[in-house]
């Protein structure tokens, strides 16, 4: 493999070809793409088993599935989608025929998180393929199966000058940085987002940032408590806890507490037993770094369910806290495991004083069936997206824009949003030859009555 300083110098000169504005040849390579992904349909399951046991179900609805639907979805859409769209003209331009040409920004650089190591990795390369950019992807090193699967794929669909999968850890992914893109899209940490950031600020290129925090569940006294229990046990416990808009704990109504942390207890050992341990369905904390980091943050906690850890295996069962305080460890940090604290509230004050004390979630969810106090819920606190009544479900809609707010970050995609968040708007206004009214031409004297008037006519 050539230098990262090479591999870029010749997607920098192939861009310039301007064979990634030609739309079919787009298309050719989405097309490519999705066959090589569904001929390794078994091989990417083995992938994420391998790397982290991710059952094939989990697997399916949460990475490869999406990735298929994406791609149906762009190479259904993309002639729609990347042509010139018209606006109507304005006072100042007319007569004009006014336009926004979708331009890719250029060299794009991906930067790709563990946590779901084929879809955050996948997806960003479809859109920005699509979009017309040429890319370097950086997958995690820390699924080495899935950025192995991920390399091959991408090297039998893509010419390098287009799209090259860089496997690496922190120094890969240093050099990288310190290139000059034309986009950068980084999934992963806050702290490392800061250090994106910063990178990207050396040169003014545009950033999206797909980042993390605690993400709040409220949960009232008017809901049904056993489907509630229902659906958290399937949105917490996916992919044990690791995902970035897992519910990272709940605010449960006081009066309710006791009957719901039993019916989740119920729920959690219907779907994985009395021994979570033996479960294929559980998948392991993705290493024993981040196993420890989570046993660490137990220790100050009151346990009422679940606590069994076993590092060596990264294992960590299903875990309910009771009540833990604010500044307690597990309350301090984004836990990204299994484990769930549980906290209550008897007026809107209590929320206000658990949710305002963090930086601004990538999501929130509330359960109710009180109209009023979840549109005030969904209004009051700033968050990148949620859902009510249910966990993650957000993020399977391409209708919806996905994406952080301050700390949790900033730019989204899916659908058309990661379209166009890798496509530039070029705004031309192709001004017509048929008049040319004086009014804007100096000398001024005497104009600026029809001015005013003009604007208030066309305004
Ligand atoms: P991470 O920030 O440790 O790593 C992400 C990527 O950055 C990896 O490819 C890694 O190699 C690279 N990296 C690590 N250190 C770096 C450094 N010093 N300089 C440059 N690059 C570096 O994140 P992670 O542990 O892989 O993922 C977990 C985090 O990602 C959680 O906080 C989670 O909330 C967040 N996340 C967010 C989303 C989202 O869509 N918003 C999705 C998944 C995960």
């Amino acid at each position: 493999m050539d230098t990262i300083p090479k591999i870029l110098s010749k997607q920098k000169t192939f861009f310039k070809s301007q064979k990634t504005k030609d739309i079919p040849y787009r298309l050719s390579l989405l097309k490519a793409l999705k066959q090589e992904i569904v001929s390794n349909e078994q091989a990417i399951y083995d992938a994420l088993k391998n790397d982290f046991k991710k059952p094939a179900f989990e697997t399916f609805i949460s990475e490869f599935g999406l990735v298929i639907s994406e791609l149906d979805l762009v190479i259904k859409n993309l002639k729609k989608w990347a042509k010139p769209k018209r606006v109507k003209a304005s006072m100042l331009t007319f007569p004009s025929q006014d336009y926004i040409y979708k331009e890719p920004y250029g060299n794009v650089l991906i930067i790709a998180p563990w946590n779901y190591p084929f879809l955050l990795a996948i997806e960003p390369l479809i859109m920005a393929i699509a979009a017309g950019n040429t890319i370097v992807l950086k997958p995690s090193e820390l699924t080495q199966h899935t950025s192995q699967i991920i390399t091959d794929i991408v090297q039998k669909t893509f010419p390098e000058t287009v799209a090259i999968s860089v496997e690496g850890g922190v120094e890969t992914a240093t050099e990288l940085l310190a290139q000059k893109w034309d986009y950068i899209f980084f999934t992963g940490s806050v702290p490392v987002g800061k250090i994106v950031a910063k990178a990207a600020a050396k040169h003014l290129t545009p950033v999206t940032l797909e980042l993390g925090g605690k993400s709040p569940c409220i949960i009232d006294d008017t809901v049904d408590l056993k489907l509630a229990a229902r659906r958290i046990s399937w949105g917490k416990f996916l992919n044990a806890g690791q995902t970035c808009i897992s519910a990272d704990y709940i605010i449960i109504k006081s009066n309710i507490k006791e009957v719901f942390i039993e019916t989740l207890k119920n729920e959690i050992v219907k779907r994985y037993g009395v021994n979570p341990k033996e479960s294929p369905d559980l998948p392991r904390i993705i290493n024993k770094k981040n196993a420890l980091r989570i046993a660490n943050m137990l220790e100050d906690s009151h346990v009422v369910f679940g606590g069994d850890i076993d590092v060596e295996d990264c294992y960590i069962a299903p875990t309910l806290i009771d009540v833990p305080d604010l500044d307690s460890r597990i309350m301090s940090d984004e836990i990204f495991g299994p484990v769930l604290p549980i906290l209550t509230y008897n007026t809107e004050q209590d929320i206000e004083d658990i949710i305002w004390n963090y930086e601004k979630p990538l999501a929130l969810y509330v359960f109710s069936n009180n109209s009023s106090f979840v549109d005030q819920t969904i209004k009051k606190y700033s968050f990148g997206g949620g859902a009510v009544n249910d966990l993650l479900i957000h993020f399977g809609n391409h209708r919806l824009p996905f994406g952080g707010i301050g700390s949790s970050g900033m730019g989204a995609y899916h659908g058309k949003t990661g379209f166009d968040t890798f496509s530039h708007n070029k705004s031309i206004s192709k001004r017509g030859n048929w008049t040319d009214p004086s009014v804007r031409y100096a000398p001024y004297k005497g104009k600026l009555t029809l001015l005013k008037k003009m604007f208030k006519y066309f305004s």
